[in-house]
Parts: C-alpha cells; structure tokens; sequence
C-alpha cells in the first residue's frame, strides 16, 4: 500500500461531490475518526501519513459514505449543541436547524425552576441541550419509539443529566401533571415531499420525519392535547418546516394560543412557531 499522507485524503472529497450537500465536511469528519484527532491536526498536520489499518478504515466508510449512509450512522454520534449524542437507525439525526428551538425555549423561561416537556424527543438531542443550560429545570422527554427512548436515556447517562426523565409513549400521554414549556421537534414532511427519496433522510425512519394533512396533522394533535398539559400563561414550542409558518400560527390561534409567533433560523427560514 503507498502511503496516503492526511491533505491526500482530504481531497477524496471531490469524489462525494453530487452524492452529498457537504463532501469536504463529511471527509474532515471521517479523517478525525480514523485518526482520532481534532479537526485542527487536519490544517497543522497535512504530510502526516495514514497508517495501513487507517488506510484500510478510511476506505471502507468512504466506500459506504458514496453509498449513501449518513455520516453520523457511520461515526455513530452527531454533536449538537455542546453535546456529543449517540445515534442509531431508530430516530432522527440532530440538525444543526434545531439549535433555534434550543435557543428559543432557553429565551422564554427565567433560569430558575421550570417544568420543561419535549415530545418526540428521538436522541434526546433538544431535552438533553436544555437540562445542561438549565440545570434547575425538570425536563420530561417522551418517544413513541422504545429504540429511541433506550438511546436518549443512554445519551442522558453518559452526560450525566440527571434532571431529564424519558418515558415511552405517544407526545403528552406520558406526562402528568402541568408545565411551564412544552416543545417538539416533530415529524411535519409532507409525505408526498420529493426531498424524502434524496440524501440522509432515506436512513432516517419515516416515522421521525412525515405527518399527514401536508405534515401538519402531528403538530395540530400536540397543540390539542398540550392545552391540558401547560400552566397557565406557559409556552409551546415547535419547529417546523420552512414553508409552514403560516399554517403553524393559524392552527395555534385557532386552538386559544395567545403571542403566537414565528422565528427564523440563522439561513433566515421560518422555523419556529411558539404561543
Ligand atoms: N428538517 C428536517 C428535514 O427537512 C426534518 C425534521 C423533522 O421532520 N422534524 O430533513
């Protein structure tokens, strides 16, 4: 095997180039697994040379990235927030789109003691960013899903968040009791989108990514049932696609929601609507 120095790896990402939206970031994050080492040594160390068993690493993940496996399937983890969270096949792969509802919920809240609900928690990815900003509220994360509810409690442990609790069952059913802050990351695809036959989300579970009626029918079922689930004068939160603002407000208005209002990622789309 000739030797494969680390700025000769880095740019194999010519050949990600159509197959994925992010080819030289994918690549930096494969070469930092295989090498073990933070992006940085990427820049500092150019000539360094890969090792055969690193050679070997490298090949096989690049080989099942153009296959189409999501980067964070073949690490394993995705950071998102400060946190680095455990990923698997059974939930949705944290985006970074979802760092405004993190961002939002801290804003609504004072620091002190909260009662804090998030629904479909999937990695646990948006109830674990909060109980590490906010380590007097009480998070209460629930997913229909058992593999999901098994890796966000893994991911609770190995962050040691002991003020998140995760329970199975379906949004509000789980919860008892009233709270301050209700939030969900939920599915809201339209599953007729043509965007659901391209790039990661084909390994991603249908169930974690479309909604019915347009993919508004489980935002629509939240907001119903939350009413019985939030103190008065508390918040309801949910992310949602670019081009369902609108449609997000007037249902939450119609349901009683008061300063209902929507705000925008940092690429300036609609991506929060909260009342
Ligand atoms: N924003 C994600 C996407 O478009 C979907 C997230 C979700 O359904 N909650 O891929």
């Amino acid at each position: 095997m000739t030797d494969v120095s680390v700025a000769a790896a880095l740019a194999r990402a010519a050949e990600l180039t159509g197959l994925s939206d992010s080819p030289r970031a994918d690549i930096e994050l494969l070469l930092c697994e295989v090498l073990d080492r933070p992006r940085s040594f990427l820049f500092t160390w150019p000539d360094k040379t890969l090792d055969a068993a690193q050679q070997a690493r490298f090949e096989q993940l690049l080989a099942r990235r153009k296959q189409g496996e999501p980067v964070a399937h073949l690490l394993g983890y995705r950071d998102f927030w400060t946190l680095r969270l455990k990923v698997s096949p059974d939930t949705l792969i944290p985006r970074p789109d979802t760092e405004t509802l993190v961002e939002q919920a801290l804003e609504r809240l004072p620091a002190g003691p909260a009662r804090v609900a998030d629904l479909g928690t999937g990695t646990g990815a948006v109830a674990l960013a909060l109980a590490s900003e906010r380590p007097q509220w009480q998070l209460v994360a629930t997913d229909l899903h058992p593999g999901a509810v098994a890796l966000a409690r893994d991911n609770a442990r190995s962050h040691q968040l002991t003020n998140v609790e995760i329970l199975q069952g379906s949004w509000c059913v789980p919860l008892t009791g009233r709270f301050d802050m209700i939030v969900s990351n939920p599915p809201y695809i339209d599953p007729e989108d043509p965007h659901l036959q391209q790039g990661d989300v084909r390994f991603e579970p249908l169930t974690a990514l479309t909604a019915d009626d347009k993919g508004l029918a489980d935002i629509r079922q939240i907001a119903e049932q939350a009413l019985d689930h939030l103190c008065c004068g508390g918040w309801l939160l949910f992310e949602h696609g670019y081009d369902q603002g609108a449609a997000v407000r007037a249902l939450l208005t119609g349901l009683g929601y008061a300063r209902v209002q929507t705000v925008q990622d940092l690429g300036g789309n609609d991506r929060v609507t909260l009342g």
